[in-house]
Protein backbone atom coordinates (compact mmCIF):
# COMPACT_ATOMS: atom_id res chain seq x y z
CA UNK A 1 0.00 0.00 0.00
CA UNK A 2 1.45 3.60 -0.67
CA UNK A 3 1.89 5.74 1.98
CA UNK A 4 -0.30 8.65 2.32
CA UNK A 5 0.44 12.51 1.29
CA UNK A 6 -1.43 13.94 3.95
CA UNK A 7 -2.98 13.02 7.50
CA UNK A 8 -5.55 15.27 9.33
CA UNK A 9 -5.23 15.25 13.09
CA UNK A 10 -8.40 16.47 14.67
CA UNK A 11 -9.43 16.31 18.43
CA UNK A 12 -12.60 16.29 19.02
CA UNK A 13 -14.31 17.40 22.17
CA UNK A 14 -18.37 17.79 22.12
CA UNK A 15 -18.28 18.83 18.29
CA UNK A 16 -20.83 16.45 17.31
CA UNK A 17 -22.26 19.94 14.96
CA UNK A 18 -19.42 20.72 13.54
CA UNK A 19 -17.61 17.38 12.48
CA UNK A 20 -20.38 16.79 9.02
CA UNK A 21 -19.47 20.36 7.66
CA UNK A 22 -15.89 19.60 8.85
CA UNK A 23 -15.24 16.28 6.95
CA UNK A 24 -17.32 17.99 4.01
CA UNK A 25 -14.92 20.96 3.47
CA UNK A 26 -11.64 18.49 4.60
CA UNK A 27 -12.72 16.77 1.81
CA UNK A 28 -12.77 18.70 -0.83
CA UNK A 29 -9.86 20.39 0.24
CA UNK A 30 -7.74 17.11 0.61
CA UNK A 31 -8.97 15.85 -3.06
CA UNK A 32 -7.81 18.77 -5.08
CA UNK A 33 -4.40 17.83 -3.37
CA UNK A 34 -4.13 14.11 -3.28
CA UNK A 35 -6.53 10.91 -2.91
CA UNK A 36 -3.39 9.52 -0.44
CA UNK A 37 -4.79 11.32 2.60
CA UNK A 38 -6.51 10.05 5.77
CA UNK A 39 -8.58 12.06 8.10
CA UNK A 40 -7.87 10.94 12.28
CA UNK A 41 -10.37 12.00 14.46
CA UNK A 42 -9.30 12.00 18.07
CA UNK A 43 -12.50 11.44 20.25
CA UNK A 44 -11.37 13.21 23.50
CA UNK A 45 -13.81 11.39 26.02
CA UNK A 46 -16.90 13.85 24.49
CA UNK A 47 -20.64 13.52 26.42
CA UNK A 48 -22.36 14.36 23.27
CA UNK A 49 -22.80 11.92 20.23
CA UNK A 50 -19.83 13.17 18.32
CA UNK A 51 -18.21 9.31 18.72
CA UNK A 52 -21.63 7.56 16.90
CA UNK A 53 -20.85 10.32 14.25
CA UNK A 54 -17.33 9.99 13.60
CA UNK A 55 -17.84 6.56 13.18
CA UNK A 56 -20.57 6.30 10.78
CA UNK A 57 -18.10 8.28 8.62
CA UNK A 58 -15.43 5.72 9.00
CA UNK A 59 -17.84 2.87 7.94
CA UNK A 60 -18.51 4.86 4.66
CA UNK A 61 -14.92 5.89 4.10
CA UNK A 62 -11.97 4.09 4.79
CA UNK A 63 -10.06 7.49 4.73
CA UNK A 64 -11.63 7.99 8.02
CA UNK A 65 -9.70 6.74 11.16
CA UNK A 66 -10.38 7.27 15.15
CA UNK A 67 -9.34 6.82 18.21
CA UNK A 68 -12.06 7.16 21.03
CA UNK A 69 -10.34 8.07 24.79
CA UNK A 70 -11.83 6.28 27.65
CA UNK A 71 -12.37 9.71 29.21
CA UNK A 72 -11.68 13.36 28.45
CA UNK A 73 -7.53 13.47 28.79
CA UNK A 74 -6.99 16.78 27.24
CA UNK A 75 -6.65 18.87 23.87
CA UNK A 76 -2.64 18.32 23.76
CA UNK A 77 -2.77 14.64 24.54
CA UNK A 78 -5.45 14.20 21.95
CA UNK A 79 -3.41 15.72 19.47
CA UNK A 80 -0.32 13.84 20.91
CA UNK A 81 -2.11 10.77 20.25
CA UNK A 82 -2.72 11.72 16.79
CA UNK A 83 0.57 12.29 15.98
CA UNK A 84 1.93 8.92 17.54
CA UNK A 85 -0.77 6.98 14.87
CA UNK A 86 -0.64 8.89 11.90
CA UNK A 87 0.87 8.13 8.56
CA UNK A 88 1.38 10.47 5.96
CA UNK A 89 4.22 12.34 4.12
CA UNK A 90 3.30 15.39 5.84
CA UNK A 91 0.47 15.89 8.84
CA UNK A 92 -1.97 18.76 9.76
CA UNK A 93 -3.29 19.46 13.08
CA UNK A 94 -6.59 21.15 12.84
CA UNK A 95 -9.62 21.95 15.31
CA UNK A 96 -12.88 20.57 14.97
CA UNK A 97 -14.75 23.09 15.68
CA UNK A 98 -13.80 25.32 12.17
CA UNK A 99 -12.30 27.79 13.25
CA UNK A 100 -9.38 26.70 11.67
CA UNK A 101 -10.71 27.14 7.86
CA UNK A 102 -9.92 23.47 6.43
CA UNK A 103 -9.31 25.40 3.11
CA UNK A 104 -6.23 26.63 3.98
CA UNK A 105 -4.36 23.50 4.09
CA UNK A 106 -3.68 23.94 0.62
CA UNK A 107 -1.77 26.92 1.53
CA UNK A 108 0.21 25.43 4.29
CA UNK A 109 0.32 22.63 1.90
CA UNK A 110 1.82 24.77 -1.10
CA UNK A 111 4.60 25.95 1.73
CA UNK A 112 5.44 22.42 2.55
CA UNK A 113 6.10 21.44 -0.79
CA UNK A 114 8.59 24.21 -1.07
CA UNK A 115 11.10 22.78 1.81
CA UNK A 116 9.70 23.54 4.92
CA UNK A 117 9.34 21.46 8.01
CA UNK A 118 6.91 23.16 9.36
CA UNK A 119 4.16 25.10 8.28
CA UNK A 120 2.11 27.02 11.17
CA UNK A 121 -0.93 29.38 10.49
CA UNK A 122 -0.66 32.91 12.04
CA UNK A 123 -3.93 34.80 13.35
CA UNK A 124 -4.22 37.71 11.50
CA UNK A 125 -7.60 38.47 13.81
CA UNK A 126 -9.25 36.49 16.09
CA UNK A 127 -13.33 36.72 16.03
CA UNK A 128 -15.84 35.65 18.40
CA UNK A 129 -13.48 35.53 21.39
CA UNK A 130 -13.73 37.80 24.80
CA UNK A 131 -11.77 40.29 25.14
CA UNK A 132 -10.13 39.01 28.02
CA UNK A 133 -9.17 35.95 26.50
CA UNK A 134 -7.47 37.57 23.84
CA UNK A 135 -5.18 40.33 25.24
CA UNK A 136 -4.32 37.37 28.12
CA UNK A 137 -2.91 35.39 24.83
CA UNK A 138 -1.43 38.01 23.73
CA UNK A 139 0.65 39.07 27.22
CA UNK A 140 0.93 35.03 27.75
CA UNK A 141 2.69 34.62 24.20
CA UNK A 142 4.74 38.04 24.32
CA UNK A 143 5.73 36.69 28.54
CA UNK A 144 6.77 33.11 27.15
CA UNK A 145 9.07 34.47 24.27
CA UNK A 146 10.87 36.81 26.85
CA UNK A 147 12.16 33.78 28.57
CA UNK A 148 12.59 30.75 26.46
CA UNK A 149 15.66 30.75 25.37
CA UNK A 150 14.66 29.69 21.04
CA UNK A 151 12.15 31.42 18.65
CA UNK A 152 8.62 30.47 19.43
CA UNK A 153 5.66 32.40 16.65
CA UNK A 154 3.41 34.92 18.07
CA UNK A 155 -0.58 34.59 17.87
CA UNK A 156 -0.21 30.74 16.32
CA UNK A 157 -2.25 27.87 17.75
CA UNK A 158 -1.46 24.32 16.60
CA UNK A 159 -3.23 24.82 13.82
CA UNK A 160 -0.13 23.76 11.16
CA UNK A 161 1.19 21.35 8.88
CA UNK A 162 4.49 19.63 9.95
CA UNK A 163 6.38 17.11 7.96
CA UNK A 164 7.06 13.11 8.97
CA UNK A 165 10.47 14.25 10.34
CA UNK A 166 8.80 16.71 12.60
CA UNK A 167 6.16 13.82 13.69
CA UNK A 168 8.72 11.70 14.46
CA UNK A 169 10.79 14.28 16.73
CA UNK A 170 7.56 15.02 18.90
CA UNK A 171 7.16 11.18 19.48
CA UNK A 172 10.19 10.90 20.60
CA UNK A 173 9.81 13.79 23.46
CA UNK A 174 8.95 12.41 26.52
CA UNK A 175 7.40 14.39 28.44
CA UNK A 176 3.73 14.22 30.01
CA UNK A 177 2.54 17.44 30.18
CA UNK A 178 2.46 18.23 26.37
CA UNK A 179 2.51 21.96 25.18
CA UNK A 180 2.91 20.85 21.51
CA UNK A 181 3.37 24.65 20.02
CA UNK A 182 6.44 24.55 22.09
CA UNK A 183 7.87 21.50 21.72
CA UNK A 184 7.64 22.02 18.04
CA UNK A 185 8.95 25.49 18.24
CA UNK A 186 12.13 24.28 20.20
CA UNK A 187 12.68 21.02 17.48
CA UNK A 188 14.29 23.90 15.16
CA UNK A 189 13.97 22.79 11.50
CA UNK A 190 12.68 24.91 8.42
CA UNK A 191 9.47 26.87 9.65
CA UNK A 192 7.33 29.29 7.92
CA UNK A 193 3.69 30.46 8.35
CA UNK A 194 0.63 31.48 6.24
CA UNK A 195 -1.55 34.29 7.82
CA UNK A 196 -5.09 33.58 8.38
CA UNK A 197 -8.52 34.94 10.25
CA UNK A 198 -9.89 33.00 12.98
CA UNK A 199 -13.21 33.15 12.20
CA UNK A 200 -15.84 32.15 15.66
CA UNK A 201 -16.89 29.03 16.72
CA UNK A 202 -19.69 27.23 14.61
CA UNK A 203 -21.71 25.45 16.80
CA UNK A 204 -21.15 24.77 20.62
CA UNK A 205 -18.66 26.15 23.28
CA UNK A 206 -15.10 26.43 24.04
CA UNK A 207 -14.23 23.18 25.65
CA UNK A 208 -11.30 25.20 27.25
CA UNK A 209 -12.43 26.12 30.52
CA UNK A 210 -10.26 28.85 32.27
CA UNK A 211 -8.74 25.88 34.36
CA UNK A 212 -7.08 23.86 31.58
CA UNK A 213 -6.61 27.35 30.05
CA UNK A 214 -3.98 28.08 32.93
CA UNK A 215 -2.73 24.47 33.26
CA UNK A 216 -1.80 25.00 29.38
CA UNK A 217 -0.29 28.11 30.22
CA UNK A 218 1.88 26.95 33.21
CA UNK A 219 3.06 23.59 31.13
CA UNK A 220 4.33 26.05 28.65
CA UNK A 221 6.12 28.17 30.66
CA UNK A 222 7.67 25.02 33.39
CA UNK A 223 8.40 22.53 30.22
CA UNK A 224 10.82 25.65 28.43
CA UNK A 225 11.91 27.87 30.73
CA UNK A 226 13.68 27.76 34.59
CA UNK A 227 13.36 31.85 35.08
CA UNK A 228 10.70 31.84 37.32
CA UNK A 229 12.83 29.87 39.66
CA UNK A 230 15.84 31.71 38.99
CA UNK A 231 13.35 34.82 39.67
CA UNK A 232 12.25 33.82 42.97
CA UNK A 233 15.55 32.36 44.45
CA UNK A 234 16.43 36.30 43.14
CA UNK A 235 13.92 37.71 45.58
CA UNK A 236 14.77 36.01 48.00
CA UNK A 237 17.85 37.54 47.81
CA UNK A 238 17.09 40.47 47.33
CA UNK A 239 15.15 40.88 50.44
CA UNK A 240 17.45 39.33 52.50
CA UNK A 241 19.77 41.77 51.42
CA UNK A 242 17.22 44.53 52.23
CA UNK A 243 16.11 43.33 55.90
CA UNK A 244 19.63 42.70 56.96
CA UNK A 245 20.03 46.50 56.22
CA UNK A 246 17.23 47.19 58.35
CA UNK A 247 18.13 45.29 60.85
CA UNK A 248 21.35 46.87 61.36
CA UNK A 249 19.49 50.12 60.67
CA UNK A 250 17.41 49.40 63.76
CA UNK A 251 20.61 48.39 66.13
CA UNK A 252 22.13 51.56 65.21
CA UNK A 253 19.06 53.49 66.25
CA UNK A 254 18.52 52.23 69.69
CA UNK A 255 22.18 52.17 70.69
CA UNK A 256 23.55 55.34 68.73
CA UNK A 257 20.81 57.59 68.84
CA UNK A 258 19.20 56.10 71.06
CA UNK A 259 15.87 56.03 69.09
CA UNK A 260 14.08 52.65 69.32
CA UNK A 261 11.92 51.75 66.45
CA UNK A 262 8.58 51.02 67.30
CA UNK A 263 5.36 50.32 65.83
CA UNK A 264 2.44 47.24 64.99
CA UNK A 265 1.90 48.57 60.72
CA UNK A 266 5.46 48.23 60.30
CA UNK A 267 5.46 44.71 61.67
CA UNK A 268 2.42 43.74 59.91
CA UNK A 269 3.03 45.06 56.74
CA UNK A 270 6.72 43.52 56.61
CA UNK A 271 5.39 39.86 57.99
CA UNK A 272 2.43 40.00 55.32
CA UNK A 273 4.89 40.86 52.62
CA UNK A 274 7.54 38.24 53.20
CA UNK A 275 4.41 35.56 54.02
CA UNK A 276 2.99 36.55 50.63
CA UNK A 277 6.82 36.08 48.99
CA UNK A 278 7.12 33.06 50.67
CA UNK A 279 4.13 31.48 49.51
CA UNK A 280 4.67 32.58 45.75
CA UNK A 281 7.95 30.99 45.89
CA UNK A 282 6.42 27.90 47.15
CA UNK A 283 3.74 27.79 44.68
CA UNK A 284 6.33 28.24 41.86
CA UNK A 285 8.37 25.63 43.17
CA UNK A 286 5.36 23.61 43.74
CA UNK A 287 4.62 23.81 39.79
CA UNK A 288 8.00 22.22 38.67
CA UNK A 289 7.83 19.74 41.64
CA UNK A 290 3.89 18.49 40.34
CA UNK A 291 5.45 18.03 36.90
CA UNK A 292 8.23 16.24 38.26
CA UNK A 293 5.74 13.74 39.68
CA UNK A 294 3.85 13.36 37.28
CA UNK A 295 7.11 12.89 35.25
CA UNK A 296 7.81 10.38 37.55
CA UNK A 297 4.72 8.14 37.79
CA UNK A 298 4.91 7.71 34.21
CA UNK A 299 1.85 6.30 33.08
CA UNK A 300 -0.13 6.23 29.52
CA UNK A 301 -1.03 9.29 28.07
CA UNK A 302 -4.35 8.53 27.81
CA UNK A 303 -6.71 5.12 27.98
CA UNK A 304 -8.19 4.07 24.28
CA UNK A 305 -11.81 2.67 24.34
CA UNK A 306 -12.69 2.56 20.99
CA UNK A 307 -10.50 2.58 17.58
CA UNK A 308 -10.42 1.53 14.14
CA UNK A 309 -6.63 1.61 13.92
CA UNK A 310 -5.04 -1.88 13.97
CA UNK A 311 -1.86 -1.03 15.93
CA UNK A 312 -4.28 -1.23 18.84
CA UNK A 313 -5.54 -4.12 17.72
CA UNK A 314 -2.47 -6.21 19.00
N1 LIG B 1 -10.69 19.72 22.64
C1 LIG B 1 -10.33 18.46 23.08
N2 LIG B 1 -10.30 18.22 24.43
C2 LIG B 1 -10.62 19.17 25.35
C3 LIG B 1 -10.96 20.47 24.90
C4 LIG B 1 -10.98 20.71 23.53
O1 LIG B 1 -10.03 17.58 22.27
O2 LIG B 1 -10.58 18.86 26.54
C5 LIG B 1 -10.72 20.00 21.17
C6 LIG B 1 -11.96 20.71 20.66
O3 LIG B 1 -12.97 19.79 20.28
C7 LIG B 1 -11.42 21.49 19.48
C8 LIG B 1 -10.00 21.81 19.89
O4 LIG B 1 -9.65 20.86 20.90
O5 LIG B 1 -11.38 20.69 18.31
C9 LIG B 1 -9.86 23.24 20.42
O6 LIG B 1 -10.71 23.40 21.52
P1 LIG B 1 -11.66 24.66 21.74
O7 LIG B 1 -12.25 25.10 20.46
O8 LIG B 1 -12.60 24.29 22.82
O9 LIG B 1 -10.62 25.73 22.26
P2 LIG B 1 -10.57 27.29 21.91
O10 LIG B 1 -10.66 27.41 20.43
O11 LIG B 1 -11.73 27.89 22.61
O12 LIG B 1 -9.25 27.73 22.46
MG1 LIG C 1 -12.09 26.64 19.27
Amino acid sequence: MQDNEISIIIPVYNESNNIPVLYKRLKETLSAITEHYEILFINDGSKDNSMQIIHQLSEGDHRVIYIGFSRNFGHQVAVSAGLEHCNANCTVIIDADLQDPPELISELYAKYKKGYDVVYAKREKREGETFLKKITAKLYYRLLKKIVSFEIPLDAGDFRLVSRKVVKAINRMPEQNKFLRGQIAWLGFKQSYVMYNRESRQHGKSGYSYSKMFRLAFDGITGFSDKPLLFVSRLGFIISIFSFLLIIFAIFSHFVLKQTITGWTSLIISASFIGGIQLLSIGVIGEYISRINVNVKNRPLYIVDSTNIDAFKK
